[in-house]
């Protein structure tokens, strides 16, 4: 999608911080950190959001938690983190371009706001 700040994350047209980086996902800093480590995980593929996952692109989920897991060692975070998915508009979307918080290094409260 021409017009998608995540897709121009992805192919490099904006920076962004890398922690993570393979043929299907990409894992970046958040701009904004809501925790000491706060990384986006995102599929390099254009999916708007949760909603639109099929059993044609649902694959690259799963794999997006074998990074998460990963980044959970990479970063030492062995007493656990938060992974978040915000989805439309009532979820608290406002990149609309699927996406996984990935937030550790603090406790984290529930049910969230
Ligand atoms: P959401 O509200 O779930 O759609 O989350 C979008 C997230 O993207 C927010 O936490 C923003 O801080 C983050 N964000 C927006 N633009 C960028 C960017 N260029 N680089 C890194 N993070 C970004
Ligand atoms: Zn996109």
């Amino acid at each position: 999608m021409s017009d998608c700040i995540f897709c121009k994350i992805a192919n490099g047209e904006i920076p962004s911080t890398k922690v993570y980086e393979d043929d299907l996902v990409l894992a970046f800093n958040d701009l904004e950190p809501q925790a000491p480590i706060h990384v986006l995980i995102i599929p390099k593929q254009h999916i708007t959001s949760c909603d639109d996952i099929t059993p044609d692109n649902s694959a690259v989920i799963a794999h997006i938690f074998e990074v998460a897991a990963l980044l959970g060692k990479q970063f030492g975070l062995t007493n656990g983190y938060r992974i978040v998915n915000n989805c439309g508009e009532d979820g608290g979307q406002t990149v609309k371009h699927l996406h996984f918080h990935f937030m550790g290094g603090r406790q984290f409260g529930w049910p969230a706001g």
